[in-house]
């Protein structure tokens, strides 16, 4: 399980897509997750999913790791969103822009052409899908057919995300209200179309793939021009001086991230970096795997900011990695108390605790698991370690409740895989261990009818 260990948390897609290996690296078939990233996206489309009357919990935000501009809804309230976009748009006024758009197609009730096939697909089926679309050009069919398959993977891309031009004109005009009410300024959103329309003349596979699911028509940049000249919103008014922080550190660990090599060049020799220069290091030093060196940075950064609970998030899974994992526990411990909402945190201390040497961590641990599947219950990998967490701990108190427990959690973990035959299994293993009326037994029983009234309707 190198999952919770990896600075972004990597979440592969596996055998999704028929003809697909199993993912890994060199794949594209990703869904990254950062907790300080996704806090920083939720913080900053929040208002703008109530602005356009959008429960902001119903959204799924999922960052796709793919370098290529793009953002997209589908199989329903999931937004999408590439690391390329990420780092493309400049400043968060005009990700939020960008945001607001799709925001748009949301509220709108607008059907991608795709819509069908997707509906009800899993998250990590959709990214396999397109993943899959993608890698045609790349895999296993040289160059020269790569560039014959070009046109056939733009349209397939283009045909399953894409909206109809009406449909792209209501998104924007949706967005510009919702912008209105947030009180920031389009003009950001105007420069990201204007920095799109410049690709225009590049080769088609070159292109932002945003570009060919959103053409840019002078109808569409119009509007917003003509909506900049009529809105009482002041050009000036952006999001805040903490946006922009939040924005540069996370711009910072995309390019350590991305661009590890170009970052260590820019940053060497110097010793007095700001904040986020000095993040996008330690990242870019732990992914060339230079651990000591990018420990220390990490060091000089908790100097600045001592109670930076990202800093020790990033301290914590660094010293994880490298199989110091007793000595990973405090900084962990320090993260996961700064931040009790954020799911990925209490996991990875979680698992932490779980691998910890000490014996008396295993209860701890199984708090920290419990919190995080409570947080976020639809991470099998979450489900996974606190099942293994109630093994370890049936396997010492010979309990069989604890073993009804462990049932229970491979049940979870199974029905969020899609695996419904053994989520029917494990069900019923933890119903006949778990005591009645117990919490654990009545949310089994509630699993169990959820799982038997899918499989019901899928047949
Ligand atoms: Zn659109």
């Amino acid at each position: 399980m190198r999952f919770w260990a990896a600075l972004f948390l990597v979440v592969a897609c596996w055998n999704l897509v028929p003809g697909l290996a199993r993912a890994g690296e060199g794949d594209r078939l990703v869904i990254l997750r950062d907790a300080e990233t996704e806090e920083t996206l939720r913080r900053l489309a929040t208002p703008v999913f109530k602005a356009a009357g959008i429960e902001p919990e119903a959204v799924k935000l999922i960052i796709v790791k793919d370098p290529s501009v793009n953002a997209f809804v589908a199989g329903g309230p999931n937004l999408f969103l590439h690391m390329g976009l990420l780092e493309a748009t400049p400043t968060p006024e005009q990700l939020l822009g960008v945001i607001a758009h799709e925001t748009g197609h949301m509220a709108g009730g607008h059907l991608a052409r795709g819509s069908e096939a997707l509906r009800n697909a899993r998250i990590e089926t959709i990214v396999g899908i397109l993943a899959g679309l993608a890698a045609g050009v790349t895999t296993g069919h040289g160059e020269m057919l790569g560039a014959a398959l070009g046109g056939a993977q733009t349209v397939a891309t283009r045909s399953l995300l894409s909206f109809s031009r009406d449909q792209e004109g209501s998104a924007d005009a949706a967005a510009l209200t919702y912008l209105d009410a947030v009180g920031v300024s389009a003009k950001e959103f105007l420069a990201f179309m204007q920095t799109l329309k410049g690709q225009e003349d590049i080769p088609l596979d070159r292109q932002a793939p945003y570009l060919r699911t959103h053409p840019l028509t002078h109808e569409r940049m119009d509007a917003v021009a003509a909506h900049l000249q009529r809105t009482k919103v002041s050009p000036d008014a952006r999001l805040g001086p903490a946006f922009a922080a939040r924005h540069a550190r996370m711009e910072a660990k995309l390019r350590g991230y991305l661009h590890a090599e170009r970052v260590l060049q820019e940053t060497k020799d110097r010793p007095n970096l700001e904040v986020p220069a000095l993040y996008a290091r330690a990242l870019a030093l732990e992914q060339t795997g230079q651990l000591a060196p990018a420990l220390s940075a990490v060091d000089r950064l908790l100097q600045k900011a001592p109670e930076d609970p990202y800093f020790h998030e990033l301290r914590g899974q660094m010293l994880f990695e490298k199989g110091h994992v007793d000595e990973s526990l405090s900084d962990y411990a320090a993260a996961a108390k700064a931040l009790s909402r954020a799911a990925l945190i209490r996991a990875a201390y979680g698992h932490a605790l779980l691998e910890s040497t000490t014996p008396n961590h295993l209860d701890r641990a199984i708090s920290e698991l419990t919190a995080a599947s409570g947080l976020e219950g639809e991470t099998p990998e979450t489900w996974h370690l606190l099942a293994a967490a109630w093994g370890q701990k049936g396997a010492q108190t010979n309990d069989p409740v604890d073993r009804g427990q462990a049932a229970y959690a491979l049940a979870e973990e199974a029905n969020a895989e899609g695996r419904t035959q053994d989520a029917k299994r494990f069900l019923a293993q933890a119903l006949r261990l778990l005591p009645e009326g117990s919490p654990t037994r009545l949310r089994a029983q509630d699993l169990h009818m959820d799982v038997n009234s899918a499989s019901h309707t899928d047949e």
